[in-house]
């Protein structure tokens, strides 16, 4: 072998080996990278699910509150119809029309300890009827003198109530409404804010209404006023609660009440029953 041939065979092996190295570097960048962009793609995959948990979670509780509130579906028309200031002889009558119509209403009590009324606050429930609380007494210058006074008579409704039905309910409407100006009078311009506060705080949704019966403007309201009233406020409304009054002299609105329903359905409207999770609607506070 001579010597130019070893320095052919170094060199060749010197550029193999140069080779080899650069081969083996490129080798070993290309794995550093695969693994890297692999740890990249877990992680992604991590992010993922903790997406895909908290979108299901969402869609769970989304999905729930469809189920506890398909009435308040914007689109459907519903009339909530309100009777306040029984039970009286006319609530008997009233329950018996709607009954006749399959439709159920909200009634806001006030006390009355007779036989027939201890029976209708029965009859209410077990018809399947809302029962809210309006006061015991329904005197202005008794429950709005101050908010111990209120709280006093209100109990008084709540344990007659609860006697009767069993029921503690939890929707209340305030006698004049939420706004009224009379309690200024007795309590102080102040008092309906802070009846309202209170019973808030104590789990009471309260209620006042967007279409007014007058069927309180007289005594005995003619019948038509009563009707046209109630038609006429609730046209252009999706969602109608409706106040109207089943105490002793209201006979009118007894008389009005079928016109009234078939009126509504008329207009497209169907009829539920106030609760914590319906509709509601409340004056704005007195100025
Ligand atoms: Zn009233």
């Amino acid at each position: 072998m001579g010597a130019k041939t070893i320095k052919g065979a170094v060199t060749a092996s010197i550029i193999f080996f140069i080779l080899f190295v650069i081969y083996a570097s490129l080798q070993a960048y290309t794995n550093r990278n695969t693994i890297r962009h692999l740890e990249e793609i877990q992680q992604e995959k991590k992010e993922l699910q903790v997406t895909n948990e908290k979108l299901t979670s969402e869609l769970k509780e989304i999905k729930q509150n469809i189920k506890k509130a398909p009435q308040q579906n914007p689109a459907k028309k519903v009339a909530y119809l309100t009777f306040d200031d029984g039970p009286s002889s006319n609530t008997s009558a009233i329950l018996s029309i709607l009954d006749y119509y399959k439709i159920k209403a909200t009634f806001f009590v006030i006390g009355n300890q007779s036989k027939h009324g201890k029976y209708m606050y029965k009859r209410i429930v077990a018809e399947g009827h809302a029962i809210g609380l309006h006061s015991y007494s329904h005197e202005y210058r008794t429950i709005y003198v101050s908010p111990a006074a209120f709280h006093q008579d209100f109990d008084q409704i709540r344990n007659l109530v609860y006697q009767q039905t069993d029921r503690k309910p939890n929707i209340i409407r305030f006698p004049g409404g939420s706004n009224n100006h009379v309690s200024r009078k007795y309590g102080g311009k102040d008092l309906m804010h802070t009846l309202i506060q209170q019973m808030t705080q104590e789990g009471y949704h309260y209620f006042d209404w967007n279409v007014d019966s007058r069927d309180a403007e007289r005594i005995t309201q003619s019948r038509d006023v009563i009707i046209q009233s109630v038609l006429h406020g609730s046209k252009n409304k999706q969602k109608a609660i409706i106040l109207m009054h089943d105490s002793q002299a209201k006979t009118t609105t007894v008389e009005a009440l079928p016109a009234i329903i078939e009126g509504l359905r008329k207009q497209g409207f169907s009829f539920d029953v106030l609760t914590d999770q319906s509709f509601t609607y409340h004056f704005p506070p007195a100025s």
